[in-house]
């Protein structure tokens, strides 16, 4: 009867049932989250102010974002033409790769890195060519050269990348933007405020350089779900066909103008987590546990065969962190996301504790 009652059920795309499955492991986060890169502190107090003075008669307009994508391309320093605000940046890397990829096209990926890439590509027709990073994780720019084929379409770049924290130099991204020109380079800066360094200024000078950045991170506006895509405006113009006109939603579109004026909130937190990843990776070395350096607001740590052990002792204690040992070549590691330097001595105290009890 199940399979009778399957077969009259109207079957999806065959590269949808073929798709990658993906569920983040959310639910009951009730804790100190350091699971998700997230900034573990709050949004500025000034988009706090703007959140509580939305009316409800203004949420019955459809969002207008060309007004705020203006003001966020003066901030980053690009023409308004050459960038579109998304629903965070998944909803951009997922409509760039739409945009761009078909059958027998290849999507060039260093790996590992962002769950993301491989779940929107998958509903492509588009191949995975994936270069794996060796032990030390840090980028392997020859082999990724050594990978471009005619059929490359995409290059997708996270800088700096998840989970290691590695990042690539701006030479090797320029350099492998000329080497690909038949490809589009995707550099995804969702972590950039973390490193401090970017391409964005050479979008439109680079032909094929798309540019990524979001608001979930170092802004602490992951449940707005604000992204935004820059890149040349010829190819911006066909990203802008696929994506839906609203996708990004009135109450993100207010908040996003306070959230980019407040440049004293967001060094105040940067500053606070590059004080904790510095404090962090010596507790870390202290204790004796291997970890990548990392340029980003996490730390990536060898935990070994007890890894799923350790996050639910970690748990216990109030802890959230994530095991990536299903990542490709990270078995036994466990990512840590930074927060504030107080929030990073009590997990470093915890990690001591649990040492000391496994001793
Ligand atoms: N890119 C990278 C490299 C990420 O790690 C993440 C979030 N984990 C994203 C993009 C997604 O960002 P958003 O919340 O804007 O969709």
């Amino acid at each position: 009867m199940a399979n009778a009652a399957t077969t009259l059920f109207p079957a999806p795309r065959a590269r949808v049932q073929a798709m990658m499955e993906y569920h983040p492991p959310l639910g009951s986060r009730d804790a100190l989250r350091l699971d998700f890169n997230e900034n573990t502190v709050a949004c500025s107090p000034k988009v706090r102010e703007v959140l509580g003075s939305i009316s409800a008669g203004s949420l019955t307009r459809y969002p207008e974002r060309e007004p705020v994508e203006a003001i966020v391309a003066a901030h980053v320093g690009v023409r308004a033409e050459q960038l579109a605000l998304t629903n965070g940046v998944d909803e951009a890397i997922h409509v760039l790769f739409e945009t761009f990829l078909e059958a027998d096209d290849e999507l060039l990926l260093p790996v590992p890195t962002y769950t993301m890439y491989q779940v929107y590509a998958s509903a492509t027709d588009a191949r995975i060519v994936a270069v794996q990073a060796a032990d030390d994780l840090l980028f392997r720019f020859d082999r990724l050269v050594a990978a471009i084929t005619p059929r490359t379409k995409i290059i997708a770049v996270a800088n700096p990348n998840s989970p290691s924290g590695s990042i690539a130099t701006r030479e090797q991204l320029l350099e492998l933007a000329q080497r690909a020109p038949h490809a589009v380079l995707l550099v995804d800066e969702a972590y950039y405020h973390f490193y401090g360094e970017t391409v964005m200024d050479l979008v439109g000078t680079v032909p094929n350089l798309v540019v990524a950045r979001t608001f979930s991170k170092a802004y602490g506006l992951a449940g707005l779900r604000l992204g935004l895509l820059a890149g040349p405006v010829d190819l911006m113009r066909w990203v802008r066909r696929v994506l839906s006109p609203y996708s990004v939603n009135s109450i993100a579109l207010a908040c996003l103008p306070p959230a980019l004026e407040d440049t004293s909130y967001i060094d105040w937190y940067v500053s606070e987590v590059l004080a904790g990843r510095a404090d962090f990776e010596a507790a870390l070395d202290n204790l004796g546990l291997r970890r990548w350096p990392s340029r980003a607001n996490f730390i990536l740590v060898d935990i070994g065969p007890e890894h799923r052990e350790f996050v639910r002792l970690m748990h216990d204690r109030g802890v959230l962190v994530r095991d990536r040992s299903s990542d490709p070549g990270c078995d036994g590691r466990v990512r840590i996301t930074i927060g504030t330097r107080e929030q990073m001595s009590e997990i470093a105290a915890a990690l001591r504790t649990l040492a000391e009890g496994t001793r």
